[in-house]
This record gives structure tokens, sequence and C-alpha cells, in this order.
């Protein structure tokens, strides 16, 4: 069968167009072809299909061999080209081979054309197979197979150039890491493909979010990044809700509807670090306190970050500063909603160091917990706590202490005889101790929490679940544990006002709190109209700003005396 052959014949003879065409039947091809003698007629053939090959005159009234070459190589496009010629020198036609000419042909020896032509053709085949090969090579260097996104080489490449380039045109960047939820889970329960298909969304999902000028990497497994640039802490703040908001939608996966999630780490350039390393490390630091904690996207921190130097420095400073005077509990009181009763303080630890004051425990506690400093903490907080108590009942006053537990006081076997022994030295009732257990960890080990929760309700102690709403855990898997009430978040209740969905949360805690004989406590009430809101919805307790600050022990009698909170 003749092969077809698109060819570009560059001629001002019609005639001499005519014999090409013969000749090249004559050897077995089916040619197309199309005649220009002009510039601008060859740049619009150039343009508007694919040829095989380009056959061109030398010299014409109009136009000659060497322009129609330079219009091919313009465009760098890769096409044959051959000049057939009957006037050319030996000297021109050395030149227009060095120009890129493919060969030159005399007019009056065409037997030469056809297997130039093959030879062209064939040569020009393996030029193509070549650069596939080279793009398929760089293809699998620099992006990933399953999503086609850029993979974590080409993503760092790209960092690396626009740090380079911010220092010329001093733009910021955001860099964000992005971890799915719940992905091994998917994984092994759905299989690899489904998992793949997981991973396939989620790239689909995160594209559209992005600008021109943004990259969206998958860094591999479940872990995608994503670059702003130009982007500051709002745009990337942004860009993080609405990547959360897409992919918390339900996932369409072997049927079955998927909610996923993920979190996120975001580091910002320059101000989280200057080098393409420290920036991803640094988002690294953030995406793992995302993990940990209440919040779905964090932003990197230095004073989370476990190797930041002013980090290792407070630690030791805190190691010297438990058991002083540097250390001790505030109490902030809880009253009873219905009678205005004082009917308790929750204990909160104040650290006021030496050089830098006062250092909140947001940044403190879990500083503490990695270096297994809470256990003394907490026993130093159970002490100073049970001794102020001490002190009110010798002054007439009956009042609760609660004590908040941390996750890692949990592990802790003796926990159980610890504070059976400090109730003990000071012969305290049982029911002056309560002990707060955030949600998160009594998730983080079921078993081991129902085992300490048992032993401390047994001793008679109160419990409380604390932060109640940030983590995942079911009310109804809480109603297996011995606690007696749980305290609602106060993100939710600070926004209860203001945001229906905090609004309905808080609601939807107390009736079902309640359905379960629990008790319900609101933390962070700031204003009547809170309160006032939360006795509609038949909450117990209440605690925040309105009601008192946390304060000194010595304080608590003198509040009680001069505020309309009595206790019981
Ligand atoms: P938390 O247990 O949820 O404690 C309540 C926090 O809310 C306290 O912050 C308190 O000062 C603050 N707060 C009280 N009322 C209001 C209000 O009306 N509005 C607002 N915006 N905030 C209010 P603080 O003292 O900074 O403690 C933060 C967290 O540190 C505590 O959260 C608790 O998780 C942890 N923590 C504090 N003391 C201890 C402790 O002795 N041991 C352990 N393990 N953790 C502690
Ligand atoms: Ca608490
Ligand atoms: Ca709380």
């Amino acid at each position: 069968m003749p092969k077809l052959l698109h060819a570009l014949i560059v001629e001002d003879s019609e005639a001499d167009t005519e014999l090409l065409r013969h000749e090249l039947m004559r050897a077995g091809y089916d040619p197309v072809c199309e005649r220009v003698e002009t510039a601008d007629a060859m740049g619009a053939a150039l343009d508007r299909q694919d040829w095989d090959i380009v056959i061109s005159d030398y010299s014409m009234p109009r136009f000659n061999g060497l322009e129609a070459l330079r219009l091919v190589q313009q465009r760098k496009l890769d096409i044959p080209f051959i000049i057939v010629s009957g006037t050319i020198g030996e000297d021109r036609a050395v030149a227009a081979m060095k120009a890129g000419a493919h060969d030159y042909i005399l007019k009056d020896n065409l037997k030469r054309l056809v297997p130039a032509i093959t030879r062209e053709l064939k040569e020009a085949q393996v030029r193509l197979e070549r650069r596939q090969e080279g793009e398929r090579v760089q293809f699998l260097a620099y992006y990933d197979l399953l999503t086609h996104l850029p993979n974590r080489l080409r993503f760092l490449e790209q960092l690396e150039q626009i740090i380079a380039d911010t220092r010329k045109t001093g733009q910021t960047a955001a860099l964000l890491l992005l971890d799915l939820n719940h992905f091994r889970e998917i994984n092994e329960t759905l299989g690899h493909d489904n998992g793949d298909a997981l991973l396939r969304q989620a790239a689909e999902h995160l594209l559209p979010l992005l600008r021109r000028s943004d990259m969206a990497a998958r860094l591999g497994g479940d872990d995608f990044a994503l670059l702003l640039y130009p982007g500051d802490a709002q745009y990337a703040d942004g860009i993080a809700r609405r990547a959360l908001e897409t992919l918390t939608a339900p996932f369409e996966v072997a049927g079955f509807s998927l909610e996923v999630g993920a979190k996120i780490g975001i580091a910002l350039f320059p101000e989280h670090g200057a080098s393409a390393k420290q920036l991803l490390q640094h988002a690294g630091v953030a995406l793992s306190l995302a993990k940990q904690g209440a919040n779905a996207c964090c932003v990197y921190d230095a004073r989370h970050d476990p190797s930041d130097p002013r980090r290792l420095q407070l630690m030791s400073d805190l190691r010297t500063a438990i058991g002083s005077s540097q250390i001790a509990p505030h109490f902030q009181p809880k009253v009873c909603m219905r009678s205005g009763h004082l009917i308790g303080v929750e204990a909160l630890v104040r650290w006021q160091h030496p050089e830098r004051g006062a250092v909140p425990p947001d940044e403190f506690i879990p500083l503490a917990e990695k270096t297994g400093m809470i256990g003394p903490l907490t026993l130093y907080m159970l002490e100073k706590s049970l001794q102020a108590c001490h002190e009110w009942h010798m002054q007439g006053l009956k009042i609760p202490v609660a004590v908040n537990l941390s996750v890692k006081d949990l592990l802790d076997e003796t926990l159980v005889d610890k504070v059976e022994a400090l109730l003990a030295g000071r012969d305290m009732k049982a029911d002056m101790l309560e002990l707060e257990i955030t949600e998160t960890a009594i998730m983080g080990d079921p078993m081991r929490a129902l085992e300490v929760l048992t032993g401390l309700s047994d001793l008679g102690i109160h419990l409380y679940i604390d932060d109640f709403g940030t983590g995942y855990s079911s009310l109804g898997y809480l109603k297996k544990l011995p606690v007696d009430a749980v305290k609602i978040d106060r993100s939710f209740v600070n926004d209860m006002t203001r945001n229906d969905d905090s609004a309905t949360i808080v609601r939807s805690t107390i009736d079902l709190a309640h359905n379960l004989n629990l008790k319900v406590t609101a933390e962070g009430v700031e204003n009547q109209a809170t309160w006032d809101r939360l006795a509609q919805y038949g909450c117990d307790e209440a605690q925040g700003y309105h009601i008192g600050r946390p304060m000194p022990g010595e304080t608590i009698p003198g509040w009680v005396g001069g505020n309309s909170w009595k206790p019981r």
C-alpha cells in the first residue's frame, strides 16, 4: 500500500512540482503536496498542519531556500528539509547544509531524491522517538505516575527556584504540607487500587484551588504539598481552608461514600525558614502539630518546634521550675447555672519565668509531656491544689478543686496510688478533688483510660471529660467510662452567639449528655448573652471570664465574699 506523505513543496514552478510528485509516487508514496512560493504562504502552511517533509527550491523570484529553512527553524519544527535546485554551486550547497538543511539534490539528478527522503524520514522518526523517550524519562524523574502531579524532586527544585527568585522580587511564598486522614485504613480495608483512586481524586480536588504560579505535588504516600507563590499567611490560610473543605466532602471510592478529610501544616517564606529544606521541615513540624491537636491546620511556630533552641532552653528551665515558687496554680470558679452557687474551682498552672515573665500553659504543657516532666508537674499541681483547698476549708469554705490530667498521666501505673496517698496525707475526702481529662487523651488509648479512670472513680473522685467536641469520640462511648460530666470546649461556647453551627453543637451535646445522665459544664463563658443561651439549653455549670478569671488561691475567699456567687 502506498505510504501517505505530506510534502510541502517550496517551488515557483508548477511543472517542477509535478515532476517531484511524480517521482514520489513512483517510489511508492501517496504524496499529498502543497506548493508555496512566498514566505507568507509557507508560514501559513506550517502553522496550519503537520508536514512529513519540506522540499525546497534554492532560488525563486520572491523567496529562497535559506529563508524557507529559517521559517521551519523559527517554529522549532523537526521536519526533514531537502533542497532541490538546478543552479546551486557547491559552496552554496555546503552553506545550506551547515544552516540545517538535511540534503541537497540537483534537479537533473532526481534519482537521488527518493533514497534521501526515505533516509531522512527514518532519521526524523528516530529523533522523535528519542525525544519522546527523553520526555518520558523526564516525566518519570519529575512526576508522580499515579496522580501526574510533580514529585518531591520537582517540588524541591521549584521551591529552590522560587527562593532564588524572591531575592530579586522580594515576594513571599507559602508551603503547605497536607496529609489525608485515615488513608492507611482505607488502603488496607478497601485495597490498594481504591487507595490509588482516592489519591487521584485528592489531586483532582486540590488542583482547581491553585493559580498558574502555584504548584501542587505528591511527595509520597498520602503526603501532598502546595506551593503558593506569591503567597502570604492570609492567602495560605484561605487555600488551606478550601483544601480542607474539598477534602472533607465525601469521596466516591469502591461504591462507598468516604469522608476523608486532612491535616495541614503551613510554613511561610521567608518568615519560617531561609532554605527549601528548612521550610519543608518546619511545615512538617506544623503538620505534626495539626495531627496532634484540635486544629486541622497549623502554621509553624518555633515555640512548638522540638528542635528550636529557645524551646530546648525552656525545657531545661522547666525542670528547675517545677517544685519552686515559679510554678503555682491559679483557680477559676465554676458555678451552678440554676442556683448561682460556686460549686468548685479549676486549677490552672501558671509559670512565672524569671526572665521571660508568664509562660502560657499551652506553650510548656506539650513540652512537659514530651520530656517526661508532666508527671512531676501534675503531682505538684495536685499537691498545691489540695493545699489551697485545705486552706479554704480552714476558713470555712468547702470548695472542690479540679486538676487537669495529661494524656501522659494516664500511662502512669502508679497514678491512682499517688492520688490516694495525697488525699490521705491531708486527710481529705475524695469528693474535694475532681479531675479533668481531655477527650483526645482518652481516645488515644481507650482501654488504658478506662482502667485508670475506673481506679480514680473507685476512690470517689469526680471525673470530667475536658475540651469535649474537639475529638472524635461519641458520647455513647464515653458513657462506658465512669465519668460524671463533660466540659464543652470553649471554642464552641465562645462562638455560640455568633455562629449557628457552634450553637447547634453546644445544644445537642447538652441534650445527649443529659440523656446519658452526664452533667454539662460550659467553659469560656465570656458574656451574659452566652450565659442566657446556655441557660435556655439547660446547661448545668458555667465557667469563664464572665463569672471569674483564674486567680491565686489567696484571692478566692475575698472573691467569694464580694460576689453574688456563693459557695453551697
Ligand atoms: P483548659 O483545661 O481547657 O483550661 C481552660 C482554659 O481556658 C484556661 O486557659 C483558662 O484560663 C481559659 N479560660 C477560662 N475562661 C475563659 C474565657 O471566658 N474565655 C477564654 N477565651 N478563655 C478562658 P489556660 O490557663 O491558658 O490553660 C490552657 C490549657 O492548658 C488548659 O485548657 C489545659 O488544657 C492546659 N493546662 C492548664 N493547666 C494545666 C495543668 O495543671 N495540667 C495540665 N495537664 N494541663 C493544664
Ligand atoms: Ca480543663
Ligand atoms: Ca477545657
